[in-house]
């Protein structure tokens, strides 16, 4: 009837106008192809959706922050220990099974299989990275030395590295193929001036848990970070109605400046392809799975309330950026608890990286395949650990992943200028990979939230007779 289709296109406006915009943004960006635009004007071109880019940014460490403060501190221990433990368990079993996933779909369709079709630099001078070092990085950043510091800047040794590869991976580049430039690297050596999210979501949660245990004493402190919480979601319901604009120029910018397909290699075509099956299979197939199990509900409507979500992730290529927007889907769609999505989705994102990690384990195996090196049973064990680990340590912004590549190579001994290798198809899996991780954050909270309901009903049990006593 009339009212159910009104009431239908007022409920999903914003799913329809961002649905609307990728495809116009594909249409404009093919249309644009022929015109050969210079860097500089795809620059301009794509300026509304920097735009975009640059608001959900702004938002990102504010809303860390207050909501993991909030979230933490408006739980009893009890609650917030036993939601904690399930986030946790869910991230680590996620993306283990991703990773194993990544491995057999590498394994079974061997892309790299053959002589290799690209050229390669020999080496470069930069010191490989142990894998040693990189763990003792990874603990590092959870206590940052200085937290204004952390607010800019990660502070620590990863980022000389981050550095080094960048320098690296632009020489490879000019070196190569002359009509690369450097802009191309630019997501890499951007992610030097991102946030230590993992020292500021650590820090916020122990402050989280102290302010909620100081009863009437924290009582102005939580107020003021459930205000500022709140202050930011509504920000977020503002940029919301610009983001469809935004996505529209970032994929249209995109396609306008991408490379010919048809000089992708035969193999650099098989490992995309292998990179996407594994990623269709983990999070249209398995995450789904997983929730139905535990939830017993259905996950294809969870994942439509998510769609703008990830259609966001698509277009920004950082599950960071995407954060305000996922609250949001979570919370106004699918009415995942607050409680829950305040704790769960600011540490998803931060550490949560399925997609990532099943494309760390897809290339390393792809790298060595390439080399023709066969790889032991340890060896793949090893990969898929340090696959793990660089999906946590790897931020949520764009193109992190393929940093952070190095621990997983250097682990096995594989040539890390090999990077090089993957570089032309990145920026695509990349979306892609961030929109599983999203995904995986996502349908994480949905289940902490059904795991955790006793104690999420328990609380306000309590709070009602509080308030009850109190009259
Ligand atoms: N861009 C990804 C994200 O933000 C990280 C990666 O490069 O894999 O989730």
């Amino acid at each position: 009837s009339k009212a159910s289709v009104k009431g239908f296109l007022k409920r999903n406006l914003f799913v329809l106008f961002t649905i609307a915009a990728v495809a116009l943004g594909i249409i404009l960006g093919f249309a644009l192809r022929p015109y050969n635009l210079s860097l500089r004007e795809i620059k301009y071109f794509s300026f509304p959706g920097e735009l975009l880019m640059r608001m959900l940014k702004m938002l990102v460490l504010p809303l860390i922050v207050s909501s993991l403060i909030t979230g933490i501190s408006s739980l009893d221990s009890k609650a917030s220990g036993k939601m904690g433990l399930h986030a946790v368990v869910y991230y680590m079993v996620t993306t283990l099974i991703a990773v194993f996933i990544g491995i057999v779909i590498v394994v079974i369709i061997q892309p790299g299989k053959g002589n290799r079709d690209s050229p390669v630099a020999n080496g470069g001078n930069i010191e490989p990275v142990q894998a040693t070092d990189a763990f003792l990085d990874l603990i590092r950043n959870m206590f940052p030395p200085n937290l204004v510091e952390a607010c800019f800047k990660q502070c620590n040794t990863l980022i000389t590295m981050k550095k080094k590869t960048t320098v690296r991976i632009d020489l490879c580049v000019k070196r190569f193929q002359p009509q690369e430039t450097v802009e191309e690297v630019v997501p890499v050596s951007g992610s030097s001036s991102g946030v230590n999210a993992l020292g500021l979501v650590v820090f916020s949660m122990c402050f989280g848990l102290v302010i909620g245990n100081m009863k009437q004493q924290g009582q102005a402190l939580r107020e003021f970070f459930d205000c500022l919480n709140e202050a930011i979601m509504r920000l977020v319901a503002i940029i919301i109605w610009y983001a469809p604009v935004g996505i529209l120029f970032l994929i249209a910018g995109k396609i306008v400046e991408m490379k010919d397909l048809a000089e992708v290699g035969s193999q650099l075509g098989m490992y995309t392809v292998s990179v996407i099956v594994g990623l269709l299979i983990h999070g249209l197939f398995v995450l789904p799975m997983l929730y139905f199990l535990v939830t017993r509900k259905n996950p294809y409507s969870f994942i439509g309330g998510l769609l703008q979500a990830l259609i966001t992730a698509l277009g920004t290529s950082s599950s960071s950026a995407t954060l305000p927007i996922t609250f949001r889907c979570l919370e106004e769609n699918n009415h995942v608890d607050k409680r829950v999505t305040r704790f769960v989705l600011p540490v998803g994102a931060t550490i949560n990286m399925d997609g990532t990690a099943l494309y760390e384990a897809v290339a390393a195996i792809f790298i060595a395949q390439v080399n023709g090196m066969e790889l032991n049973f340890g060896q793949i064990l090893t990969i898929s650990i340090t696959a793990t680990a660089a999906s946590i340590g790897a931020a949520g912004i764009p193109q992190a992943g393929l940093v952070t590549m190095v621990i997983v190579l250097t682990s096995v001994g594989l040539p890390t200028e090999d990077i090089t290798l993957i570089i032309a198809v990145d920026w695509f899996l990349d979306r892609l990979r961030t929109t599983t991780n999203v995904l995986g954050d996502s349908l994480g909270a949905g289940i902490v939230e059904h795991l955790s309901r006793k104690e999420l009903q328990n609380q306000d049990a309590e709070v009602r007779n509080s308030v009850i006593e109190e009259n």
